[in-house]
């Protein structure tokens, strides 16, 4: 029988490779032979302090190519074998009210936190058959209700491997923080989640790009102005704070995107006070469980909305799928590293700033 290389999170830190049986795959299934699994901060995290002891097959951030496609699967959805897509993360249900409106995000199917049935890939355990639920692996398992993306023409795996970060740049900074024509932001943080909101936001016609990193970031400063940030901010050697007042001539900014990883709450108390003198919008990944005097005195005053940064719906994902077909900007300034099946562990903590330096955007290559 054939079988599946796949790496596999068995502990915190440690990965081992395992075989799995080829699945058998029905009139109404898929087979996705991988191509890159992107690696994002939420990997850092979940490799250092997995949510389970269960083993799991890490990759939520995936593309390839359509290998086996059931008739039914082709009929009903428009994929056929051979066409490269991009893997949403998140399984549907296909019937709920979030599903209708593309939200995936919201479904109560995905919701691994609070559904011990949740199906979304790059989380649920490889004893669930058939298996095959993460992109860290030559192969993916496609069910019926799996959400798929056409990846456009002269877009390349690796390329499009920035889907789901530039997919986030659109939900969080165009849908969430309402970013447009003019408009003035804050950008925490100069990772890929960082760099692809700057893209955004100049795509969108902000009038000023603010990016803030530390000392270690200084390359990623660097990749941030050419992709289009007006001023970037070490907050090592500057005060922050007092930068973005001078750069806007004291008024503050818009909105505020929050993109830091492990900074506690020193973002969200930057962004409250650096946003403008009334109704600015923070749009804040919330990282901790808890916020211990936190100033909600002056988040009424200044008449703050805050947001939920979390994941992106099926129009964001098509948008950044354009926005990558375009080639407006240099991407390639983004998408630093490359890794095989075998350098999960390096890879993962290589994206978390141990192993290999300076990389922004890891891209795991299953048959490397
Ligand atoms: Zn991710
Ligand atoms: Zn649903």
């Amino acid at each position: 029988m054939e079988s599946v290389l796949a790496a596999v999170r068995v502990a915190p830190r440690t990965t081992v490779i395992r075989e799995f049986p080829m699945p058998d795959i029905a009139p109404d299934c898929a087979l996705l032979k991988m191509e890159v699994a992107g690696i994002c901060g939420t990997d850092v995290k979940l490799y250092g302090e997995p949510p389970s002891s269960a083993p799991v097959i890490m990759g939520h951030e995936n593309i390839g190519y359509i290998a086996k496609a059931g008739s039914e699967f082709t009929r009903r959805k428009g994929f056929r074998e051979g066409d490269l897509v991009f893997l949403e993360h998140y399984v549907s249900c296909g019937q709920c009210d979030w599903c209708h409106q593309g939200q995936y995000r919201h479904c109560e199917s995905t919701d691994w936190r609070y559904n011990p049935n949740a199906i979304r890939y790059g989380y649920t355990p490889s004893d669930v058959a058939p298996h095959l639920w993460g992109g860290f692996a030559q192969f993916v398992y496609l069910p019926w209700n799996a959400v798929l993306h056409h990846v456009p023409k002269g877009v390349t795996p690796e390329l499009a491997g920035l889907a789901t970060p530039m997919s986030n740049g659109i939900e969080w900074s165009l849908f969430e923080g309402g970013v447009g024509y003019d408009s003035t932001v804050l950008i925490q943080g100069p990772g890929q989640q960082g760099l692809s909101q700057t893209v955004i936001c100049r795509q969108a016609g902000a009038s000023l790009i603010i990016v803030t990193g530390t000392s270690r970031d200084r390359a990623r400063l660097e990749v941030a102005k050419a992709l289009g940030a007006d001023r970037v901010i070490d907050v090592n050697q500057e005060d922050p704070l007092a930068r973005v007042k001078e750069i806007t001539g004291g008024k503050g900014v818009d909105v505020v995107l929050d993109c830091t990883a492990g900074a506690g709450t020193a973002p969200i108390l930057l962004g409250v006070e650096a946003l403008k003198r009334r109704g600015g919008t923070m749009v804040a990944q919330g990282e901790m469980a808890l916020f211990p005097d936190f100033p909600i005195g002056r988040l009424t005053v200044k008449a703050i909305t805050i947001k939920s940064a979390r994941g992106h719906s099926f129009r964001a994902c098509e948008l950044a799928l354009q926005q990558l077909a375009s080639k407006r900007f240099p991407l390639e300034k983004v998408t630093t590293h490359r890794f095989g099946l075998h350098d999960v562990d390096l890879a993962i903590r290589s994206v978390g700033g141990e192993g290999v330096p300076d990389v922004i955007h890891a891209s795991l290559m299953p048959w490397q």
